[in-house]
């Protein structure tokens, strides 16, 4: 579940992995076409939480200390992922040719 930016209705999101699903949100509350916003936190934890490792080399202390903060970014990660926010979808482009199918030819 998250919020419809448009319209602040309740949407049901589909699951995480479901590609097609997301590629078809729509709020069915106002019709707005929806996409996941990408949580900005991911790009900034996950390189932190590759440099745990190397710190896990260092010795038993700084090894415990690595763990406990992998398995917190790993938490804040996949609570992100089971709440994800809402943005409205940018219009389609204008298409170039339009393809007048009922005009009669001249
Ligand atoms: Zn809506």
């Amino acid at each position: 579940m998250a919020k419809c930016p448009a319209c602040e209705h309740e949407v049901v999101t589909p699951f995480v992995l479901n590609v097609d699903g997301w590629r078809w949100l729509a709020c069915p509350h106002c019709a707005a076409r929806l996409e996941r916003k990408n949580p900005r936190y991911v790009a900034v934890l996950t390189p932190l939480w590759v440099a745990l490792i190397p710190l896990g080399t260092m010795g038993h202390r700084f090894a415990t200390i690595a763990e406990v903060l992998m398995v917190a970014i790993f938490v804040v990660i996949l609570a992100g992922l089971m709440r994800p926010q809402l943005q409205l979808r940018k219009p389609l482009p204008k298409p170039e040719i339009e393809l007048k199918i009922n005009d009669p030819p001249k």
